[in-house]
């Protein structure tokens, strides 16, 4: 018998090209999934598909920008079409335009929002509507832990992320009599490209903030995931988790 949860089972996982949707791609497929890979270019999943194409998984690019929701809309039918069905959803593409809130744009305003909860919803009606027929299905969503205590000079950021939260209470009680759930995660401080730019003092005063005394790695968003796409956790949704070494609690 196969013990792996996700064997038959097609996973969608956008942001895919690095950082914590790359992981999660890699860790659904380890699990058995096939992965429809989602970023903005087909040249930029190259490493994704590789990683698991080598380790014997199936993987193929959808390029397409998240908040082009007419775009998405055609994506998700090839992807439909492809594979037959998507049984689980990973909204993790988001993108931060960060400053402070007089100095901020409507452009950066615009982009963070569009990208990060636009592209959420963008994502979510199509598929959602083919889970509605399967009857299952798995959706989790990347908020992040700013989302729930919001920071000085990440406000677009902040109402994206915080927006997702409502967002995934809202589609679990819609959809939770076709037995599909919705949950989100709230990763902390996670070493990706993200967070790559941010200057020693300021990485020294976050750690200070983390009880676990280390930065998250996308492995470790990555296996919470699969978690959510596990029976494991067929009883959750609508759930807020929390994945940052304890800096929110
Ligand atoms: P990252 O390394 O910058 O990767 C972002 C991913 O999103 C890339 O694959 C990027 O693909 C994709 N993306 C961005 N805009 C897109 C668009 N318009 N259309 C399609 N794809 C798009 O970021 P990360 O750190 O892995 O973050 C992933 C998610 O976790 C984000 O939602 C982020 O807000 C959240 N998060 C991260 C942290 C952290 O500490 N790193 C903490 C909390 C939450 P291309 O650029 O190749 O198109």
């Amino acid at each position: 018998m196969n013990s792996k949860f996700l064997t038959d089972k097609v996973a969608l996982v956008t942001g895919a090209s690095r950082g914590l949707g790359k992981a999660i791609a890699i860790a659904l497929a380890a699990e058995g999934a096939s992965i429809a890979a989602v970023a903005r270019s087909e040249e930029a999943l190259k490493e994704t598909l590789e990683a698991i194409r080598s380790a014997g998984g199936r993987a193929e690019p959808f390029p397409v920008d998240v908040a082009d929701g007419a775009a998405v809309e055609t994506v998700v039918e090839k992807i439909a079409s492809l594979f037959g069905h998507v049984d689980v959803l990973v909204n993790n593409a988001g993108v931060t335009r960060d400053g402070l809130l007089m100095r901020m744009t409507s452009e950066a305003w615009d982009t963070v929002l569009n990208t990060n909860l636009k592209g959420a919803f963008n994502f979510t009606k199509p598929v959602g509507r083919l889970m509605v027929r399967q009857r299952a299905g798995r959706i989790i969503n990347i908020s992040s832990v700013i989302g729930l205590i919001g920071n000085a000079g990440q406000a677009n950021y902040a109402a994206s992320k915080a927006g997702l939260i409502g967002f995934t209470k809202s589609v679990a009680r819609e959809f939770a009599s076709r037995n599909i759930t919705c949950n989100v995660l709230c990763p902390g401080f996670i070493e990706t490209d993200m967070t790559r730019d941010l200057s020693d003092d300021l990485r020294k005063k976050l750690l200070e903030r983390v009880p676990l005394q280390r930065l998250g790695q996308p492995d470790d968003v990555a296996a919470v995931v699969a978690f959510l796409c596990s029976p494991a956790s067929g009883y959750m949704t609508g759930q807020v988790l929390t994945v940052d070494g304890g800096m929110v609690m």
